[in-house]
C-alpha cells in the first residue's frame, strides 16, 4: 500500500503513530520511524532536521509535537502514518529516553484509512475497539511523567479527578448506571425519522409524503467514546437540553472528556439495521470500510436532577480516545477520491442552488387554501455545489498515491447535488447563505460519500451530517461556475439544465395570480375579492393596500435543441412570467389572454429537471425555474 522508498526522496521523515494525546493546545504521538532520509536536506540551509544530522533510522521510536491546527487537519490518530518534510527539529531531553521532534508544520498522512495499515501491522498494540472480542485495555502512555506532574497546576484536581474515577470501568456500558467516562465526539442535532437515504438522490423521484407530516420533533444527543473505543449515544431529553448544565455540553463540549453520572440505557440498537449511525461509528473510531467492530450501539439517556455530567479536564491521563474532529477537505478533492464504499467525509463547499427535493404543489381551482407559501427548513433538500476550484485555491497537497482516478461522470457539469434528507437539521443562516452573494462557502461535515462507476458521486446529509454556515470572511470565493449544458435528450432527472424555447403552449387549469403581503411575503391575505375589507396580513398585523401579485404559470416550450417527438414543460418564475405576459399592469382587472403568449422566445433559463417520462414518442421533460446563486 505503502511505497515508503518513494517517499524517502521527497520528505525527511515517515513515521508511524503508536500513540495520540492532546495537552495544552498540543497533540503529543508516540511515534514509530518507518522512513528516515538525510537526502533532503539542503546543503545551504542552516536549519537543524533532516535524518543523518537526527540520526533516526528505521524502527526507531520517538515523541511527535504537532500543534492542534496541523493535528485537526490532518486528523491525527493512532495507525496513521505522516511523511513530515523538513524542516523539523529533534530535540534530546535529558531523563526523556527517547528523542523529541518539533516543528512539524508540513506534514501529510499516507494513509487515507489508518486502520488498514493497522492492520497491516501486527507490531502495533492491539486495536481496542473490538466489540465482539474481550478488548485489551491499553496501558496509558505517559509522556514526561516526571515533568507531567510537577508542572501541571491542575495537578491536584488531576488527582482528585483520579480517585474518583479510580473504579471507573473503561467501558462505559459496564459502568452507565453509576459512572462513566467518556468523550463526546459528536453533537447531534436531528429529526425523528433517521432513515438513510442511501439511494442516490438521483433515484429518489415524485414527491416525499412525509413531507406533508407534521413536523417531528428534534433529537438532541451526544455521541460518546469510552476508553476502550466503543461509542453509545447519549439522547438529551427536552428537559436535560435547557438545563444549563446540558447547555454547556451542548454548546462547547465536542472534543472533550466528562464523567456522566446515572445514565440509564433505553435501547439497545443493532448497526446493520440503523446504517447512518453505524457508518458515524465506523467514521469516529476510523475503520470505515470494517465490518466486524461494534455492532450494536447503546442509546442512553438521563434525568434532569438524576443524571450529572462533570468536565474531566485532563483527560490525556485518563487513556481517554484522543477528539476525532473531522478533517475538512475541499469538495473538488472529496469527488476525485470515492474511490471507497460510502463513508462519511467533510468538505468546504460553494453553493449553487438550495431547492425543495420536492416539486413545489401545483395550484388548482380546488385548493381553496391557496398557493402553498416558501418551504421552512423542514424537508429533504437539493443542495448543489460547485466542484470547480476558485482562482484563489492552493493545489491539493493531499496524498494521491493509491487513488484511481476521476471517473465519475457527475463533476463534469461543475456541480454534484448533495442529498440533504429530512432527518438534518438545516439552519435558516445556510438557506440565507445560499440565497446571498459574495462569499457563500459552507461546511459540510460527516456526510456519507458513495460513488459507482455509472452514476458517479453521490453525496447524502442524514441526520448526523451537519451543514453550517463556513465563516471565511478574507476570501471570496470566486464562483468559475459559469453556465449550465443544454437540456437534451441523454439529460438525467434532477440535473440542472439550461433551457431556451418557444412558447407552444400553457397550462390553462393552473394558471394562477394571487396577492401577496409585500413586506414578509405571507401569500395568505384575510380579506380582499369582494368581501368589502381591505387585504390584510395576520403576520405583519396590516393592512395591505399594494400587494405584490404573485403568479404561477407553467408552459410547454419547442426547444431546437430537443427532436420535436420530446415535450418540455416548464414551470415558470416571477421575473420570466412577467417578461412573458403581454402587459404586467393589469392582471387584477380581467386576466390575460394567454393566446398572446403563444411563440414568445423564453430563455436561455436556468432548471431543475424534477421528472423525465418515457413515452413511445418520446420523453416528457418537466422542469422548474430556478435561480441560481450568483
Ligand atoms: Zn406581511
Amino acid at each position: 500500500m505503502l511505497d515508503c522508498s518513494k517517499e524517502s526522496t521527497k520528505s525527511g521523515l515517515v513515521v508511524q503513530v503508536l500513540s495520540c494525546e492532546t495537552h495544552r493546545g498540543l497533540y503529543l504521538t508516540h511515534c514509530l520511524t518507518q522512513v528516515s532520509s538525510g537526502s533532503t536536506v539542503d546543503a545551504g540551509s542552516n536549519v537543524k532536521g533532516g535524518g543523518d544530522e537526527a540520526g533516526l533510522s528505521q524502527g526507531d521510536e520517538m515523541y511527535v509535537f504537532f500543534t492542534r491546527s496541523t493535528g485537526d487537519k490532518l486528523g491525527l490518530a493512532k495507525g496513521m502514518v505522516i511523511s513530515i518534510n523538513t524542516p523539523w527539529q529533534k530535540l534530546s531531553i535529558p531523563d526523556v529516553s527517547k528523542p523529541v521532534v518539533l516543528c512539524t508544520y508540513l506534514c501529510r498522512t499516507l494513509n487515507l484509512d489508518p486502520y488498514d495499515v493497522v492492520q497491516g501491522q501486527p507490531v502495533l498494540p492491539e486495536c481496542s475497539t473490538e466489540g465482539s472480542k474481550s478488548p485489551k485495555v491499553l496501558n496509558p502512555v505517559r509522556l514526561f511523567p516526571a515533568a507531567y506532574r510537577s508542572h501541571s497546576p491542575g495537578a491536584e484536581v488531576v488527582t482528585a479527578q483520579e480517585n474518583k474515577i479510580k473504579n471507573i470501568s473503561a467501558s462505559i456500558m459496564h459502568g452507565v448506571t453509576e459512572t462513566a467516562l467518556a468523550r463526546v465526539q459528536r453533537i447531534v442535532t436531528r429529526r425523528q425519522q433517521t432513515v438513510v437515504p442511501h439511494q442516490s438522490a438521483k433515484m429518489t423521484s415524485g414527491r416525499s409524503s412525509l413531507l406533508t407530516q407534521a413536523s417531528p420533533s428534534l433529537i438532541k444527543s451526544l455521541l460518546l467514546q469510552d476508553r476502550e473505543g466503543v461509542v453509545c449515544e447519549v439522547q438529551l431529553t427536552n428537559q436535560m437540553a435547557e438545563s444549563s448544565t446540558w447547555q454547556h455540553v451542548l454548546q462547547s463540549g465536542e472534543g472533550r472528556s466528562y464523567i456522566f453520572m446515572k445514565l440509564k440505557v433505553t435501547q439497545r440498537l443493532t448497526l446493520s439495521r440503523a446504517p447512518g449511525l453505524l457508518s458515524m461509528i465506523r467514521s469516529l473510531q476510523h475503520r470505515p470500510n470494517q465490518m466486524n467492530g461494534q455492532t450494536i450501539c447503546y442509546v442512553l439517556t438521563g434525568e434532569v436532577g438524576v443524571t450529572a455530567v462533570e468536565s474531566l479536564d485532563q483527560s490525556e491521563s485518563m487513556n481517554v480516545p484522543p477528539p476525532r474532529p473531522p478533517p475538512v477537505m475541499e469538495l473538488s478533492d472529496v469527488v476525485k477520491n470515492t474511490h471507497t464504499p460510502t463513508r462519511r467525509t467533510s468538505f468546504l463547499a460553494t453553493p449553487i442552488l438550495l431547492s425543495p427535493s420536492s416539486p413545489p404543489d401545483n395550484v388548482t381551482p380546488s385548493s381553496s387554501s391557496g398557493p402553498k407559501d416558501t418551504p421552512n427548513t423542514y424537508g429533504s433538500w437539493f443542495l448543489f455545489l460547485s466542484t470547480s476550484t476558485s482562482q484563489h485555491h492552493q493545489p491539493s497537497t493531499t496524498s494521491q498515491e493509491g487513488i484511481t482516478s476521476p471517473r465519475h461522470g457527475s463533476d463534469q457539469d461543475g456541480y454534484v447535488c448533495l442529498y440533504v434528507h429530512q432527518s438534518n437539521v438545516l439552519g435558516q443562516d445556510v438557506l440565507t447563505r445560499c440565497r446571498s452573494s459574495g462569499n457563500r462557502r459552507i461546511l459540510c461535515r460527516d456526510v456519507l460519500v458513495a460513488s459507482t462507476e455509472e452514476e458517479g458521486v453521490y453525496l447524502n446529509a442524514d441526520g448526523f451530517s451537519h451543514i453550517s454556515v463556513e465563516d471565511e470572511s478574507e476570501e471570496e470565493s470566486a464562483l468559475n461556475f459559469t453556465s449550465l449544458s443544454v437540456l437534451k435528450v441523454g439529460t438525467r432527472l434532477h440535473s440542472l439544465v439550461s433551457v431556451t424555447g418557444n412558447i407552444c403552449g400553457v397550462e390553462e387549469e393552473s394558471a394562477f395570480s394571487w396577492p401577496a403581503c409585500p413586506h414578509c411575503g405571507n401569500n395568505h391575505l384575510d380579506g380582499g375579492e369582494g368581501s368589502g375589507f381591505v387585504l390584510h396580513c395576520s403576520v405583519c398585523n396590516e393592512d395591505i393596500n399594494t400587494p405584490v401579485m404573485r403568479m404561477h404559470l407553467i408552459v410547454q416550450l419547442s426547444c431546437p435543441a430537443l427532436p420535436p417527438t420530446h415535450s418540455v414543460k416548464v414551470q415558470l418564475l416571477q421575473s420570466t412570467i412577467e417578461s412573458v405576459l403581454p402587459c404586467p399592469s393589469s392582471q387584477t382587472s380581467g386576466g390575460h389572454d394567454l393566446q398572446s403568449t403563444l411563440g414568445v422566445l423564453v430563455g436561455p433559463i436556468n432548471c431543475l429537471v424534477r421528472t423525465v417520462h418515457e413515452t413511445p414518442k418520446g420523453k416528457m421533460f418537466l422542469l422548474e425555474e430556478v435561480l441560481l446563486c450568483n
